[in-house]
C-alpha cells in the first residue's frame, strides 16, 4: 500500500529528504514538498563532512553530474587557525590514523616526532591542503589508492552505519544551487512541489497532525509529516509543542553574520579545506567554492554585538567585502527533546543544530534521513521504531556537541573573557573524566563518546594535539619498546606527501576539467 509524506520546507533539509525518500522507496511513497515563496531559506550551510559522498551515491549521482552545477569543490580537512595562539594553524584531515606495531602513529609522534606539526608529520592531507592540490589526478584516480575506484562502476546505495571506511574528502557547495539541483532531481522523479505558505496546522483529538492548511492550495494531508521548516520548527515546536533542550550553557555562540565574496579562483587557487579562524568572541569560517568564498563570523551575543561582528568580518575579508550585503542570523543551539513525535519527524534546523564548527548540520540531516528510512513507520505506527529513531538521532547530536565543546575547552587561548569562560562551562556527563584520560593517553575507542556521531577517535586526537590547551604525555609503555618502525613510518609519510604534492594537479585545474 502506498504511503504518503508531506515535507514542510524547501531548504537543504527538505530537498535532501524528498530526493532520498524517492530514491529509497520510489513509487511506494508519495512525497509532497510545500515551501514558502515568501520565507527564504537560511542561505548558509556550504561545507560538509566526509560522509556526504554516500548521500550522492545513494541518489545515483556522480561528481560530474552535480559538482559543476552547484559550484562544488573538494574539502579534505578543516584548517584551524589561531586556536592555540595567533599565527598558528593545524589541520583536522579526513584521513584515518596509521598504526605501527599496534600503536597509533600520533602516540608514537608524541615520543619521537621531529617537528611541532603532528598533522604534517602523521598525515598526507595537510600537505595537499597547503599546496591547494586536487585529491584526484586528471584521469580521476584518487590520491589514496585504498579508495581507488572504477569510474564506470555503478553507484550504489549505502548508509553511514555500513561505512567502515573514512572517505578522504567531503565537498563545499553553494547551498541555494544545491537546493535547486535537488528539487529538480526530486520533481523529475515524481515529487510534488507546492509553493505556498502553511498558515495553520490542525491536530486530531490525540494530538496527531490531521492536515496542514495552506494559503492557496487548500489542505495537505499525509500519513507522515516531516518538519523541515528551519529554526521556526513550525510543526514539531509550534504545533506539537515538543520541548527544546538548549545547549547554550556549554556552547554559547548564538549568532552569525555571513558574506558571499567573489574571487578569481584561477589566480588565487582553491585550498581544499574549510578554514575556521578563532576570533575574540567566536570564529570565522572560510569556505572556498568554485567562483566565490562563503565566509561568516559565528559569535556569542553575550560577548559581541552584531555591528562589531560585522566590522570584524569585513576587516577579515578586506577590500573585497566593501559593497557586499551581510546576512545576520540568529541560531537556536540545541535539540528538540524528541525529533519524532506522533506522526511528525523534524529534520534539519527544526529538530536541532550545534553551531557550524566542523560542518555537522548537513551530516545530521543525512543521518536523520537514513534513520527515517530504516525505521520508516509503515501503517502499524509501531512506537518502538519511533523511539529507536529518537534515541539514535539524539545520540548523534549529543556526540557532536561533545566534540565541539572540546574545541573551546581544549584551545590554549585564554586572552579574554570569552576564552577564559570557555574553560569553566558545564561539561556533559562523563566528558570531564574523558578529558582527564586523554592527558595520559591520547583519545581512543575506550575514551571517546561511545555512540555513532561521525567523529572517530582520531578526530579527537587531532584536536587534543592541535588545540594546545590540554597537557598531554606519551604513554610510558613507549619508553620500553623499539621505536625504529615508528620512525620509519614518519619518514614514509613525508616521502609520500612530497611525491603527491609534485604529481597531483591543482584543485582549480582538476575542477576546470570536470566542467
Ligand atoms: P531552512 O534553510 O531555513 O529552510 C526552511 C524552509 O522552510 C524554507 O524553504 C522556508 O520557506 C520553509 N518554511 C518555513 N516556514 C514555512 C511555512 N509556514 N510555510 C511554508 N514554508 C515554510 N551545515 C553544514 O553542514 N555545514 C555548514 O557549513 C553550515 N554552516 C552553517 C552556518 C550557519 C550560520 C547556520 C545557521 C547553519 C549552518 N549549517 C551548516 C546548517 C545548515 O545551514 C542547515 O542544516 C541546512 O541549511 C538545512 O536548513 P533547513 O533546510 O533545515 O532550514
Amino acid at each position: 500500500m502506498t504511503q504518503s509524506v508531506v515535507i514542510l520546507g524547501g531548504g537543504t533539509a527538505g530537498w535532501m529528504t524528498a530526493s532520498y525518500l524517492r530514491a529509497a522507496f520510489a513509487d511506494s511513497v508519495d512525497v509532497t514538498v510545500v515551501e514558502s515563496g515568501r520565507i527564504g531559506t537560511i542561505g548558509v550551510g556550504e561545507a560538509t563532512f566526509s560522509t556526504v559522498r554516500h548521500f550522492f551515491d545513494s541518489l545515483g549521482l556522480s561528481e560530474a553530474d552535480w559538482m559543476p552545477e552547484c559550484n562544488g569543490t573538494y574539502k579534505l580537512a578543516v584548517r584551524l587557525e589561531n586556536w592555540r595562539a595567533p599565527g598558528t594553524y593545524f589541520y583536522h584531515p579526513f584521513e584515518r590514523m596509521r598504526v605501527v606495531d599496534g600503536v597509533p602513529l600520533t602516540d608514537w609522534w608524541q615520543k619521537v616526532g621531529e617537528t611541532d606539526h603532528f598533522d604534517r608529520d602523521c598525515f598526507l592531507i595537510p600537505w595537499l591542503c597547503d599546496a591547494k592540490a586536487s585529491p584526484r589526478y586528471l584521469d580521476h584516480r584518487l590520491f589514496e589508492q585504498d579508495f581507488d575506484e572504477d569510474p564506470d562502476r555503478p553507484l550504489y546505495r549505502t548508509t553511514l552505519a555500513e561505512q567502515n571506511t573514512q572517505f578522504p574528502y567531503a565537498y563545499h557547495f553553494d547551498a541555494s544551487l544545491l537546493a535547486g539541483f535537488l528539487s529538480r532531481y526530486a520533481v523529475e522523479r515524481g515529487v510534488r512541489r507546492v509553493i505556498d505558505d502553511v498558515v495553520d496546522v490542525r491536530l486530531d483529538e490525540q494530538g496527531w497532525i490531521e492536515h496542514l492548511v495552506t494559503r492557496e492550495h487548500g489542505d495537505l494531508t499525509a500519513d507522515l509529516y516531516v518538519d523541515c521548516s528551519g529554526f521556526r520548527s513550525r510543526l514539531l515546536g509550534d504545533a506539537l509543542e515538543e520541548p527544546f533542550i538548549s545547549f547554550q550553557d556549554s556552547l554559547p555562540n548564538d549568532r552569525a553574520v555571513a558574506l558571499r565574496v567573489p574571487v578569481d579562483t584561477a589566480v588565487q587557487g582553491i585550498r581544499p579545506c574549510t578554514t575556521a579562524t578563532a576570533q575574540e568572541a567566536g570564529w570565522i569560517w572560510t569556505i572556498p567554492l568554485f567562483d566565490r568564498i562563503g565566509t561568516g563570523y559565528v559569535y556569542a551575543a553575550d560577548y559581541c554585538g552584531p555591528e562589531e561582528a560585522e566590522r570584524v568580518l569585513r576587516d577579515f575579508v578586506g577590500p573585497a567585502a566593501a559593497d557586499l550585503e551581510a546576512n545576520h542570523i540568529r541560531m537556536r543551539i540545541g535539540r528538540s527533546n524528541r525529533a519524532w513525535v506522533n506522526n511528525c519527524v523534524g529534520i534539519g534546523l527544526s529538530a536541532g543544530f550545534v553551531e557550524p564548527l566542523q560542518s555537522t548540520g548537513i551530516f545530521l540531516i543525512q543521518h536523520a534521513i537514513e534513520q527515517l528510512v530504516r525505521y520508516f513507520p509503515g501503517t502499524n505506527r509501531d512506537p518502538v521504531l519511533r523511539d529507536t529513531y529518537n534515541l539514535s538521532t539524539a545520540r548523534a547530536i549529543e556526540g557532536v556537541r561533545e566534540f565541539l565543546i572540546l574545541h573551546y575547552r581544549g584551545a590554549a587561548r585564554v586572552d579574554n573573557d570569552y576564552w577564559r569562560d570557555a574553560k569553566k562551562r558545564r561539561l556533559p556527563d562523563d566528558m570531564a573524566i574523558r578529558l582527564e584520560q586523554w592527558q595520559s593517553k591520547l583519545p581512543d575507542n575506550d575514551t571517546t563518546y561511545p555512540y555513532y556521531h561521525a567523529f572517530e577517535p582520531y578526530s579527537y586526537v587531532c584536536m587534543a594535539l592541535g588545540l594546545g590547551g590540554i597537557p598531554l604525555r606519551h604513554p610510558p609503555a613507549l619508553d620500553l619498546v623499539d621505536t625504529r618502525a615508528a620512525r620509519h613510518e614518519l619518514t614514509r609519510v613525508r616521502q609520500q606527501a612530497r611525491k603527491l604534492v609534485e604529481t597531483l594537479p591543482s584543485q582549480v585545474e582538476y575542477l576546470s576539467r570536470l566542467r
